[in-house]
């Protein structure tokens, strides 16, 4: 059941989701090539414990790392691993915090080195598909025309979007309700209202949009083994419309990198 946040309770979210914002700013920092997804996790890991809180995702349902790094093919819940990264890869960082007893829940697809054009375009156009999801999530709209924007942009460009994976509302649980698919239609679906806090997060296929789930029991493949992208954000429907409370700001404005 959905229960609005308060302004405490928002501010709590807001602290997590700044700290996850630095946390991918400082694994962006180290994404390169030679490095190992396993010295990510690391970086991660370390950074999150410096700052008094917990790296959420460790533990979770079994989850054997503080991130999910997952590169190329792999969608979401990539192992970290001593897998070396090359120039041209891309790696999905999803990090997640606890923290004053609040959840925090983001990622961010880097580009390794140099990466080819049509992977650039994979990396913007996913990008830029949630930040149209966050401009439909409105106070008085609804789950699907969220899903409708992301999924009309990202469609538009000849991408396709994951459906068996989707957002949700965060709060002391790191998934709560409502689910927030990356497709729907418009005027369908759960209503948005004040207070709701919602990650929002497409995963966008390069290829075709089937996927298909590791022998491993986590990782999620594309079936056509092209890449997939995933960029995450949490936000507050808050004054009729969705504030931001987590941001790649740290990641691309205080950076001499350009991702
Ligand atoms: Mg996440
Ligand atoms: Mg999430």
């Amino acid at each position: 059941m959905f229960k609005p946040k308060t302004e405490e309770e928002i501010a709590l979210l807001r602290e997590n989701a700044i700290l996850v914002s630095k946390t991918l700013a400082e694994v962006g920092k180290a994404v390169a090539p030679g490095v190992t997804t396993k010295e990510l996790n690391r970086v991660a890991e370390t950074f999150i414990r410096d700052n008094g809180a917990i790296p959420s995702f460790l533990g979770f349902e079994g989850f054997p790392a503080a991130i999910c790094a997952s590169v190329n093919d792999v969608v979401v819940h990539g192992f970290p691993s001593d897998y070396v990264l090359k120039e041209g890869d891309i790696v999905s960082a999803d990090i997640g915090t606890l923290y004053k007893g609040y959840n925090g829940d983001s990622a961010y697809t880097f580009p390794v080195g140099e990466v080819t054009p049509e992977t650039r375009k994979l990396l913007d156009v996913t990008k830029a598909s949630l930040y149209k999801g966050i401009e439909a999530a409105v106070a008085g709209a609804r789950i699907g025309d969220i899903g409708y924007a992301v999924q009309s942009y990202a469609e538009s460009f000849g991408f396709s979007v994951v459906r068996e994976l989707e957002g949700h509302g965060i709060g002391k649980e790191m998934h709560e309700d409502p689910g927030v698919p990356n497709y729907g239609r418009r005027g369908h679906g759960t209503h948005l209202v004040e207070g709701m806090v919602l990650c929002i997060e497409p995963m966008i296929n390069a290829g075709s949009r089937g996927v298909y789930l590791d022998r491993n029991g986590w990782a999620v493949h594309t079936s056509d083994h092209k890449n997939s992208a995933h960029f995450e954000l949490t936000v507050v429907v808050r004054h009729g419309r969705a504030e931001q409370l987590s941001t790649f700001d740290f990641i691309e404005k205080d950076s001499n990198i350009k991702f």
